[in-house]
């Protein structure tokens, strides 16, 4: 049997794409106030080139968000690292629930530094790609969804850590709902051209609200 995986020619890179250009990338979000080194590690680890078309792999590694098609982007990886961080600080839990797969970027980043993820992505088409290359990439610790990342995935919470990469106008109950005691949620929340990153932490008796500054992602779609 021919096993679909990617050729590690591949996933190193070569040019705009090798190890060198990674590595500046990686100074750049130190310089900007990254300093968990796992995170640092897998922004470097994670081949973005493999993330996005062709025609633009040259500028995978570029600090910026870039179209995917259908209307959608990958992350920018400053703030890829920034919600990383901020998710798995302080923690000791396992399970965690993403919220807009997108072309699985941000979930390939966290796979090897969690136990399990929960994906819920709204749009088929993407879904379906990012399996396959997520597979590709020899990442088996995601579980995903085709639906509405408003409704979450009750099935298998309470997370100890809920990520969404897509704008809220406002908290969404029905995944604080979801949030273990001590867990937490990162999620940008406000209008276009007004978003702030939350944290939110779910403590004894009540949650926890934090921001870490403003954010610019495409909104998070009420419905299917
Ligand atoms: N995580 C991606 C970025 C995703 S962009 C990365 O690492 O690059 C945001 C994604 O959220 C898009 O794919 C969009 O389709 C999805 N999305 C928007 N609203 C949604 C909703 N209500 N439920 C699930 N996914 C949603």
């Amino acid at each position: 049997m021919v096993r679909d995986v990617v050729k590690p020619d591949q996933i190193q890179g070569i040019g705009m794409t090798s190890a060198r250009t990674r590595d500046r990338l990686v100074s750049r979000l130190r310089e900007q106030g990254i300093q968990s080194n796992d995170v640092l590690q897998q922004i470097r680890r994670v081949p973005r080139h493999l993330f996005v078309d062709e025609a633009l792999a040259s500028r995978a590694y570029e600090d910026t968000a870039l179209p995917i098609g259908l209307g959608q982007t990958i992350s920018q990886p400053f703030i890829v690292a920034r919600m990383t961080e901020a998710l798995l600080s302080g923690f000791d839990g396992e399970n965690i629930l993403e919220i807009g797969t997108g072309c699985g970027y941000q979930t390939a980043v966290l796979a090897p530094l969690v136990k399990k993820i929960f994906t819920v992505e709204r749009i088929p088409d993407l879904l379906r790609k990012t399996k396959r290359r997520l597979r590709q990439l020899e990442i088996h610790n995601v579980q995903y969804r085709l639906g509405d990342g408003w409704a979450g995935w009750r099935k298998y919470g309470p997370y100890d850590g809920i990520i969404v990469a897509a704008a809220a106008d406002e908290l969404p109950r029905t995944l604080l709902e979801q949030l273990a005691p001590g867990g937490r949620l990162v999620i940008p929340v406000g209008p276009s051209g007004r978003q702030e990153l939350n944290v939110v932490i779910h403590q004894a008796d009540h949650f926890e609200r934090n921001t870490l500054g403003a954010v610019s992602f495409v909104p998070l779609v009420k419905g299917t």
